[in-house]
Formats: C-alpha cells, structure tokens, sequence
C-alpha cells in the first residue's frame, strides 16, 4: 500500500463509525473536528434547519483555521477566546485553583471576586488555567504507534506492547515539540484502534481579569452540584499574554495582550427555548462500550468506596478549616475538589442504577455471543474478544482497593506526595528520556518546579496529615494479604489512626520539606541523594515508591492487553450494531469535540417536568443566610431593585442565569462556550444533570441534559453589579 492509502486505511475505522451519525440517538455525539465534515449532506441540512448557519469548514478547515482554533484546552477543563487581546472566558470552577492561589485571608478574591480595572492590575494565573493551548493541526499516527511494522506488533507480552506504545507516541511527540512553543499530544481513540497526533500551542502567561464572589460563582456550591435547576454564576475572565512578537512567552514585564488569530464573538442576545447551540470543548472521558463486569464494578464497588472515602476526607479537611481562616483558604481546591467528585460518585451509582446499564450492557454481551457464534466470517479474534477481555479485567480488579488508597495517599498534595513525586522522577531518570513516563520527562520539569511553588500556597500540614493517617489506615486494611513494608517503618505494625497522624505530626516538626527550595532540588536529585535522605518523609516516600512502582507495573501490564482486546470488542460490537442499522458514537479522550444541541427541559422522573432557564428570581428564591446560598449583598441589593440594566430577558423578566441543553458533554467541557447557530457565545457549559451523571456510560436522550450559564449573567455582573463596563467594552466591542 502506498503511504497516502495506508494513512487512509487506518482513518477508515473512526470514520466508519461517524459514518452513520444519522442511526445514533437524537444529538449523541461527541465529534472530533475532522470527522465534522464527514457528518454527512443530510445531518448538515437538518442541522440548518434548526438554525444552524455554520458548516464543516467553517468550525474546522483542516489548516489551521476556523471557529473551533478559538477554543482552549485548560487541561481537565475549557476555554475560549472571546476578544481580540487575548481574554478567555472559562468557568469560575476551572479558575478556582487560581484564585485561590491568588488570595490570602486579607485579600480574599475567593469570597469577594476580582476586577482587575486596568491591565496592569492583572493578576499571574497559577495552577491548571495558567497554561493555554490552541489547537493547529491534527493527523493519523496509527500506522507509527501500532501498524504492521511497528515495535507494537513485534513486542512480545503485555508490558512490552505498552512500552512500545509509550515509547512511539514519547518519539512523535519528542519530533513534534521540536518547533519552538509548540506541545504535542499523542491521544488515543476508540480504545487504542487509531491513534492522532495533536499539535497546539501553549501560552504561559495567562492573568486573571475578573472573578464573581464565591457566592456568585460557586453558587449552590455542593448542594446545587449536577442538578437543576441551577443558579450559579460560574464565569471568570482570563487573559492570555505574550512576549511583544506575539510569541508565547513565560510571564515578563515587556509581555503584551496576546492577539489570537481566531476569537469568538460574544452574543448580548442570549438563547431562547428551543434553540439550536454548539458546544465545542474538550470532554474528559466516556466509555460507553464496558463489558458487563465493568459496569458492575464500577457501580458496586469504585463509585461507592469513593463516594465514602471522599465524604470522610471533606469532613476532616473542613473540620480543620474551621479552626482558622487561613487553612481553610488553603485546603479550599482540595475540598472543593473532592465535593465535586463524591457528589458525581453518588450520581453514577443512582444513575448506573437507573438507567439499567449494567443491565444493558448484560444484554448486549449476550446478543454479541450469539452474533459471533453465527458470524463464522468475522476474525477469530474478534470472536474470543468478549472473554478474552472479561479475564483481563477480572485480573485487574484484584488488589483494586489496596490500590485504590495507594493512590488516593499518592494524589493527596502534601509533603509525601511532593517526595514521591521526586523519587519517581529520579528513578525515571535511570532510562533513556523518552522511555520515560509521561510527566517524568525532560519536557515536564518547568512543569513539576512550577507545581512545587504553588503547591507551597496549599500546604495545610495540620490538616492534611488529618486526612494522610485516615488514607493510611485505609490503605492498611486493604492491604492485609500483601503488607505495606513501609508503612510498618514509619508508623510501628500496629498503630491506628491516632498513632499514625501522632507519628506524621513528629515527621511534620522533623521534615525539610516546607522549605520550598528543598522541594524545588528535589525535582533534580538523584535516587541515590534521595535514598540517603534523612528527611522523614523522603524515607517513607523511597519505601513506599517500591509498592507504587509495582502498582504502575502491573497497570501497563493491564493496558498492554487491553490495547490488543479492546479495538477487538469494539469491532465486533460495532459489526453487531451495524447489523441493526445502529451506530457507536466516539467516545471521549480528553481531545477537541463539538456537540450539537437544543435549548430544552426534560422530565427527571414522573410528574415532574423542568423547564430550561432561570433567572434572577430564582437567585433570590434560594437565597440564605447561610452559605452556599448566601448571595454577596451588593447582588441581592441590584437584584431586588430590578436594577438589570440592559441585560434582562424579555421573556424571563428578569436578567438570566442559567440554561440546558440536551448536549453531549462531560467532565472536562466545563467552561466550553456554548454557540449559537451563528457561532457567537451565549454561555457557558458547566455543568450536568443529576440524571445525567451516569451518562458518561450510557447515551439517554430523554436525560441528557447539560447545564450552561447564560452569558448574560456575566455581563450584568460586571457592567451593573462590579462596575467594570470596560470589559463589557471589550467583550463587545461597537460595530
Ligand atoms: N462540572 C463538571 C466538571 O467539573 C462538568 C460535567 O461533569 O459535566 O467538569
């Protein structure tokens, strides 16, 4: 085959399966850019006919350019370009971890907001929003992570075949960031069939312009969490800044506004029921393909654990936060954080539930053996996928809860978790760099100084080591048939809770690490330097790295057969709803999608309908004393005066906040903007319904239901509630 027809061979599975986007459920879809123009003539047409005046190439042209080079990848979140100097809309949750970092109990932007009233008063970004990137090309690298030539097909066991993976995608990556400011990404689709190399630009200077109050923002905080009706204001403002040249450029004085080639315009019109919109974000992670067994873990035993274990580390953080304002300012994200993963934890348990989809997926995994048994054309080893992928799983899962701790202790920021991550970059050093695991690369270490000095802003030992004993404990008791050896060194066999936090206060009084140029050399030293340290938690961190390493071990064991049974049993499942006239719709991996949807309400369940937008009005139906419904006073003084200004909705009476559509969307499009058929922004995407959590693992289109903020919320609370008419300005601009 010659190279063009190799290339176009490899692209024939994702396309076949957008193919037939026309059998897929109502606006199921999640599409990545280049398969827009492979939608076909007649979803395009009805797509117009529902308001639509954009096309293929107009959202994506393939060089380079169209709407969609607006939108920014925020890492775990989204954003867009909405004037020409470079400010970028994203939700206020997105930019916690900023404001957050930017605060002290005096100067507290979380509670109160931020208006910067000049562009001097900017303020650096730090943390997850202070990095940017736009997305500029995007090809087929298939054939160079596992096509018929490649180390993939010759590796020998599991371990192998992952490695070689890690290994093309580290060197395609390695080529590609050869071009000053460009970060590369190698994602992998359809479970690991096809592989695209994604090539963006990354801007390092990024301030914040303007942050609502918390009690704007967060609005209903975990109370209001993936439900609805919903009356948040969760917008903030950034600015993407860049060295005079236009350049991406690390944070400097001469620096000027970035002027982005491609910037959204933003509507003051906002939407009506019943509107078409788009929503072009990067979605985290679906899979809505799991093998029955899957399902059922996932609803018995993850979410569960996790919806427990997160409640209990929310209970001892805020416990301490109440003693003092300043630790409670620092433990903010992770509260936060774990607030908004234990509530989506009890959702997909209701919504796995609900929806039958273990249920389902039981059905299927029946009709597909009964449809291979009778399919003798199809590859065998599209016939053995189903068991062969059942037995991977059931060997993965063993060990899962001991693993399930080890790396909750290993996520926890704190001083351990700052030495672990030192202790597995020098032992990462040992290999050649591009054999190395992602993040443990050269390309990584600004990256890994800069999460050193911020972390210096969340530290909170008096608290965290709180919530580290309870982790440890935990982690003890799933661990009883393979003991954690160091844990036994640090704490003493036997000692419970109260010990072991006794001991870590001991370790806290003792360590080096609160110094933040110690943690800073730590990202440079060697395993030897580190395993000669008699810092008490660097000792427990080389201990430790032993059993983490083996856990990591074992998981690429898993991914490596996972690479070879997955694409199978998608394969086959899709060759079995083709049979039906049905389709797969790609699922999501953290990369560029647009979905297609309409304003509307649905029924949670029965008797009860919901209708798509709130206002004001409902800001001051749930407005308390207490939080998260205590509404800052200068909103309820504007908002009880009727003072709108120009931004009240005539058919709501009242200024709007909030909107659903039926999009398809998931963690990660938080902060997309929400377009209307004119490709201008009417909102922005955060959140979705309870009814939709479990979504992520099975398409309802009677509850698939996303939550938006409407724009116009944010432009009354800046033009008529925080007096900063000149970002209005700039956001809309006269004509
Ligand atoms: N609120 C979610 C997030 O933080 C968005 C979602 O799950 O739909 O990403």
């Amino acid at each position: 085959m010659t190279p063009r027809l190799r290339t176009a061979a490899l692209l024939l599975p994702l396309l076949a399966l957008l193919a037939l986007p026309g059998t897929a459920s109502a606006d199921e879809g999640q599409w990545p850019p280049e398969a827009l123009a492979t939608l076909g003539e007649a979803r395009w047409a009805e797509l117009a006919a529902r308001g639509l005046e954009l096309g293929a190439t107009d959202l994506w042209d393939g060089k380079g350019g169209g709407l969609l080079t607006a939108v920014l990848g925020l890492g775990g979140c989204t954003g867009a370009f909405v004037s020409e100097e470079g400010l970028f809309l994203t939700n206020h949750h997105c930019a916690f971890g900023a404001i957050q970092l930017a605060s002290t109990p005096e100067k507290n932007y979380l509670r109160d907001g931020f208006v910067a009233r000049s562009r001097a008063e900017e303020v650096p970004a730090r943390g997850g929003v202070g990095r940017v990137r736009i997305l500029t090309r995007l090809s087929d690298v298939t054939d160079r992570v596992r096509g018929p030539k490649s180390a993939f097909a010759r590796a020998k066991d599991d371990a192998a075949r992952e490695a070689a993976v890690e290994k093309a995608r580290s060197e395609i990556v390695a080529e590609c960031e050869k071009q000053p400011d460009r970060r590369c990404a190698v994602a992998a689709f359809e479970d690991g069939r096809t592989y695209r190399l994604m090539e963006q630009t990354e801007f390092r200077d990024v301030r914040l312009v303007y942050a609502p109050p918390r009690g704007v923002g967060d609005f209903g905080g975990e109370v209001d969490n993936f439900r609805w009706p919903r009356h948040a204001g969760d917008f903030s403002l950034l600015r993407v800044w860049a060295a005079p040249d236009g350049s991406p450029a690390a944070h400097a004085p001469e620096n000027v506004p970035y002027r982005p080639k491609r910037w959204l315009p933003v509507s003051s019109k906002g939407v009506s029921e019943g509107d078409v919109v788009m929503i072009a974000g990067y979605p985290g992670r679906t899979q809505r393909y799991l093998t029955p067994s899957a399902v059922e873990n996932l609803e018995s035993w993850f979410y569960p654990l996790r919806s427990r274990t997160f409640t209990d580390l929310i209970e001892i953080l805020e416990t301490e936060g109440k003693k003092d304002p300043d630790t409670a300012l620092r433990v903010s994200g992770a509260v936060k954080g774990y607030g908004n993963g234990e509530t989506n934890a009890r959702g997909q348990v209701e919504g796995l539930a609900r929806n039958g989809v273990a249920a389902r997926a039981r059905e299927e995994a029946k009709e597909l053996e009964e449809f291979l048994a009778a399919r003798k054309d199809l590859p065998a080893e599209w016939t053995a996928a189903p068991a062969e992928l059942e037995k991977v799983l059931a060997r993965d899962r063993e060990g899962q809860e001991r693993r399930f701790f080890l790396e909750e202790i290993e996520r926890l920021s704190s001083y351990l978790s700052s030495a672990l991550s030192a202790v597995r970059r020098a032992d990462e050093r040992k290999k050649p760099d591009l054999e190395r695991e992602p993040g443990f690369q050269e390309r990584d270490l600004e990256r890994a100084r800069q999460q050193e000095k911020d972390r210096t802003l969340s530290l909170a030992p008096a608290a965290t080591r709180k919530a580290l004993a309870y982790l440890v404990e935990k982690a003890r008791e799933a661990s009883k048939d393979a003991p954690v050896r160091a844990f036994d060194e640090a704490f003493g066999k036997d000692a419970g809770r109260a010990a072991i936090e006794k001991r870590l206060a001991e370790m806290d009084a003792a360590t080096s690490l609160s110094d933040e140029n110690v943690r800073l050399a730590n990202v440079d030293a060697t395993l030897a330097s580190l395993s000669a340290s008699a810092d008490p938690y660097v000792k427990l961190a080389v201990g430790l790295h032993a059993d983490l390493a083996a856990i990591r071990q074992k998981r690429k064991e898993t991914n490596g057969a996972l690479l070879v049974w997955r694409p199978r049993y998608l394969s086959a499942l899709e060759a079995l709803r083709r049979s039906k006239g049905k389709a797969i719709s790609p699922d999501a991996n953290s990369t560029l999608r647009v979905s297609f949807a309409t304003v509307k309400g649905y029924s949670p369940r029965e008797a009860v309908t919901f209708t798509p937008r709130t206002s004001l009005a409902g800001v001051l139906e749930k407005a308390r004393a207490e939080e998260p419904f205590a509404v800052p006073g200068k909103v309820l003084d504007a908002a009880r005066a009727g003072r709108f200004g120009r931004w009240a909705d005539p058919v709501l009476g009242s200024v709007p906040v909030g909107f659903l559509t039926d999009g398809d969307t998931t963690g990660g499009n938080s902060g997309s903007p929400t377009m209307n058929g004119k490709g201008e922004v009417v909102g922005l995407n955060f959140d979705r319904v309870w009814e939709n959590v479990a979504g992520d693992f099975g398409w309802r289109p009677e509850r698939s239901r996303n939550v938006n903020v409407d724009l116009r919320y944010a432009l009354w609370m800046m033009e008529e509630v925080d007096g900063a008419a000149h970002l209005v300005k700039e956001l809309l601009p006269a004509k």
